[in-house]
Formats: C-alpha cells, sequence, structure tokens
C-alpha cells in the first residue's frame, strides 16, 4: 500500500472513529466525511434546536452549510439568542426555534415527496413494468 493511501485510510479511520460509523447531518443527510469542514476539531456543528439560551443541551448534528440555513430560520422567526428575562419568553422563543427548524425540515420533506412523484411518472413512461416488481408494492396495501 503506498505511503498515499496508508494517509487516506488513516484520515478517514481517524474520522470514523471520532463520530461513529454513522455520522451525518441530520437534515442534508451528508455522510461523506471527507467532504465536510472540520470546525473546531469537529466535522460535524451542534445545532441548538431551541436556541442555546433556552436549552444549551438540545442539539443535532449538523453540517456547517446546514448549520447556517437553521440558524438563519431562526433568525427569521424571531429568534433571540440572548437570555431570556422570563419563562415565558424563554418558551416563546424555544418554541419559535424549534418550529422555524422543523418548517425547514417539511419544506425539504415536500421536496423530496414531489421528486419521488415525478420519478414514479418517469418510470411509468419509460418502464412501466416497474409496478409488478416485489420491491414496488405498497406496504400494507392489498390489491
Ligand atoms: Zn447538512
Amino acid at each position: 500500500m503506498s505511503a498515499r493511501l496508508i494517509g487516506i485510510t488513516a484520515r478517514q479511520t481517524n474520522r470514523e472513529r471520532r463520530f461513529g460509523p454513522d455520522a451525518a447531518c441530520v437534515r442534508c443527510g451528508i455522510a461523506a466525511l471527507e467532504t465536510l469542514v472540520p470546525i473546531k476539531r469537529s466535522i460535524l456543528e451542534s445545532h441548538h434546536i431551541c436556541a442555546r439560551e433556552n436549552d444549551p443541551g438540545l442539539t443535532v448534528p449538523v453540517c456547517r452549510n446546514c448549520h447556517a440555513v437553521l440558524t438563519e430560520g431562526q433568525q427569521a422567526a424571531g429568534v433571540t439568542f440572548t437570555t431570556p428575562p422570563t419563562l415565558l419568553h424563554q418558551i416563546a422563543a424555544a418554541l419559535a426555534s424549534l418550529f422555524a427548524m422543523l418548517h425547514d425540515l417539511c419544506e425539504r420533506g415536500m421536496d423530496w415527496a414531489h421528486q419521488l412523484t415525478i420519478l414514479a411518472a418517469d418510470l411509468d413512461a419509460a418502464y412501466p413494468e416497474w409496478r409488478d416488481l416485489d420491491s414496488a408494492r405498497a406496504i400494507g396495501v392489498t390489491l
């Protein structure tokens, strides 16, 4: 094995040891750790779902790009990143932050559903027999 391949393998092994074999951004699903930019000794950043000031321990791992998108969504939802003056302010900000993220995830899910619908129509046009495949059968539906 060449020194270059040994280096590549060592870096990949190091990434997997640090983040686990299934590490991925929860928003976009990117799992190719070698494509991500290391940030503060970590490839994935921790997004504070309810904003750090409201719940410092509630985080999810996301890539740098998705973290920027999610943080922008919090700001667009009016979430303030300051210490809440009362419990009511804290809960209101936490909920706005949480639902800003869920809104983003719903939009992404709707995009995926739309793409699947287009793919099914394209398959019908190009390969109509695909519907007869066992793997194409709807779960729990008998015809
Ligand atoms: Zn991402």
